[in-house]
């Protein structure tokens, strides 16, 4: 795990530039202003750091990181992993131009992360077949973004994707089926770092704020005041975002839910949300309205967990909601207390 405290950061971009700390926390809290609480003060202080031009993370002799040391702010990173789906390419436009976007997961056993491709050329790579669900991939000079849902890698024009690279990295990720398994059970107590979780228990607490925002139906960003930051002026679409305390009995966890997820925890649509929202004159009504019944339902989560430096705590974006399957629950346990004998 790579985890550089806050304090640690602030020191570093004290040394290379001639701000005081008052200064650089400044800084670092209108970062995180700017990106509307979808960082944590550590991801803001990551970013700051990067835009002074300052390394925090000395890569491994290959240059070539492990998905779960990935962090937001990186400005070039590099990685083998392999792709474990691909998306069809969308067409964007942007002012005059047209543009394209295709976005996938891969994984490489220590993690998950998105790719988004801009470019072309490298966009061509899966609409001519090169580039297929499975293949390895080693991505160059690829800058991190935190998105809604957990790490982003964008690519650059500059950014190289090998397929299938004859690497020693290549030979250690695990097959496709292995990747696309769920991530490991574990029990909220035992989550002590930043990783890829899966956890079973319920919510026992939704925070009573307005859930609705607005996105941009073209690229998804989030926008503001009808504006996206990449297509201008456009009708924005409405999603929903919770804020939840999730508790599985050996502890609790702040746990956060956007979108489809938001929705599958409240039971409820983004439009039925906002219906009864305008209907009741208040936009916390679907929370309050729906919060009884959704406390103590039973769900099994799997997220990204991060630290918030505000308050030190770990905290998990859930990227993936279902309901227990009983049958395969049942197994699951009878196979734990086997292995416990
Ligand atoms: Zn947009």
């Amino acid at each position: 795990m790579m985890k550089i405290p806050v304090v640690e950061i602030i020191e570093k971009i004290k040394n290379k530039t001639s701000m005081d700390d008052e200064k650089i926390k400044q800084k670092i809290e209108e970062k995180e202003k700017e990106l509307s609480g979808l960082v944590s003060k550590e991801g803001a202080a990551h970013i700051v750091a990067n835009e002074f031009g300052i390394k925090l993370f000395k890569q491994k002799e290959s240059g070539l990181f492990k998905l779960k040391d990935i962090a937001p702010g990186l400005k070039t990173a590099s990685f083998v992993a392999r792709a474990l789906n691909i998306e069809t390419p969308r067409t964007f436009k942007k002012e005059d131009r047209e543009g394209k976007v295709c976005s996938f997961l891969v994984g490489d056993g220590t993690g998950k992360l998105r790719v988004v491709m801009w470019d072309t050329n490298h966009i061509k790579l899966i609409e001519e077949g090169e580039l297929s669900e499975g293949d390895i991939l080693k991505i160059t000079n690829c800058y991190i973004k935190e998105g809604y849902y957990g790490l982003e890698c964008h690519t650059r024009s500059s950014s190289e994707i090998i397929i299938n690279p004859d690497i020693p990295e290549a030979k250690d990720i695990p097959p496709i089926d292995k990747l696309m398994e769920f991530s490991e059970r574990v029990k909220i107590m035992d989550i002590t770092e930043p990783g890829t979780y899966e956890i079973r228990g319920a919510v026992v607490d939704i925070a009573d704020k307005e859930p609705f925002f607005e996105v941009c139906p073209e690229c998804r960003k989030s926008m503001k005041e009808g504006t996206c930051p990449n297509h201008g002026e456009i009708k924005p679409k409405h999603s929903m975002f919770i804020s939840t305390v999730f508790d599985d009995s050996t502890g609790n966890m702040r746990v956060v839910f956007f979108g489809n997820q938001a929705e599958k925890v409240l039971d409820m649509s983004v439009e039925e949300a906002k219906k009864l929202a305008e209907d009741n004159n208040d936009p916390t009504y679907p929370i309050n309205n729906k919060k009884m019944d959704v406390l103590g339902k039973e769900l099994i989560i799997e997220g990204r967990v991060s630290q918030n430096d505000f308050s030190g705590d770990l905290e998990m974006i859930g990227r993936k909601v279902i309901k227990p399957n009983p049958v395969e629950e049942s197994e699951r346990v009878k196979e734990e207390i086997e292995n416990e004998n």
